[in-house]
């Protein structure tokens, strides 16, 4: 017998969010919505059918479908048709909070476009985790997910979020690990503390911190195994004012080229180069 309550849910659609690693952090409300919705939806039916069976959840005569975004309208049109029914369907994903790099967009909004319930049994989800033990700011954070897998495209992804505000919060794989933080490094700077958080709630659960540079070489020597999450501090550099761009220009207009002095200040004061020569264009003509 587990430690669930059966009731009658309202029709509609439930996402459940399930464990990340250690099975006893689903909660116990998960618990009940799966013990009693009249059909149950899976990203992995074999991975939904081993969590109910290691919590005691009977399955009874219950269908449990295979539902991925990528499944198509077809499977999306057959939940909102038993919805539509009076029936209550609940969603899980692989592992973690559906739709959190995992499907559900697409079915969440078939499902409230239709008119009928969305709602959550809230529970794990690596990116919190991570961010509580990361020992990084989390005032702000954003997660910008997967990396593209080709380096070109990453480090375009990277400078993106180069000047987000907040903590920067990434999927990564083991294969792939030394190349993300190497183009980190390349892209945000090697001076960014940072960390990286794998196989969290499990086993070999392991918070590795430090600059992006010593994180670089530690991972190269260690090549961590897992499932795992990199987390970065936001810039800490702080952009000159335009006052000080331009008194920066002024001064080294009076040696330097137009060409020169906006290199030269873009050099030590950073900015964007494009604005600075602009800036030092007018500043020029204005003097003449
Ligand atoms: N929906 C999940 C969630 O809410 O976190 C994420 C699913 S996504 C397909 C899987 C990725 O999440 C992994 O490749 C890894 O980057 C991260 N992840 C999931 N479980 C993790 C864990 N226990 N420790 C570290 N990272 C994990």
């Amino acid at each position: 017998m587990g430690n669930h309550l059966t009731q009658k849910l309202n029709p509609g659609l439930y996402f459940v969010a399930t464990p990340i690693g250690s099975a006893r952090d689903i909660t116990l409300r998960a618990l009940d919505i799966l013990a009693s919705a009249d059909v149950i939806a899976a990203e992995d039916t074999r991975s939904m059918k081993r969590l109910l069976e290691i919590h005691g959840v009977p399955l009874g005569d219950r269908p449990v479908l295979s539902y991925h975004d990528h499944s198509g309208e077809k499977s999306r049109a057959k939940l909102v048709a038993h919805i539509a029914a009076g029936r209550s369907v609940a969603y899980a994903s692989e592992a973690g909070t559906p739709l959190i790099a995992d499907p559900g967009y697409h079915l969440s909004r078939a499902v409230s476009e239709e008119g009928y319930l969305v709602t959550s049994a809230p529970g794990p989800s690596a990116i919190v985790t991570a961010l509580s033990l990361a020992g990084l700011p989390t005032d702000a954070f954003f997660f910008a997910g997967f990396l593209p897998n080709t380096r070109k495209a990453r480090q375009t992804a990277l400078a993106a979020v180069a000047d987000v505000p907040g903590t920067l919060v990434f999927y990564e794989s083991p294969k792939r690990i030394g190349a993300m933080l190497a183009d980190s490094c390349t892209v945000l700077g090697g001076g960014r503390n940072a960390a990286v958080a794998r196989e969290l709630t499990k086993k070999f659960e392991e918070v590795r911190r430090g600059t992006l540079d010593m994180l670089v070489e530690d991972v190269a020597a260690r090549p961590p195994k897992g499932e795992i999450v990199v987390l970065i501090e936001r810039n800490q550099i702080k952009e000159a004012s335009a006052e000080d761009i331009e008194a920066a220009l002024a001064d080294a207009l009076q040696t330097l080229s137009v060409r020169d002095a906006a290199a030269e200040v873009a050099e030590t004061l950073g900015g964007h180069k494009r604005k600075i020569y602009q800036m030092a264009l007018k500043l020029k003509d204005t003097r003449e």
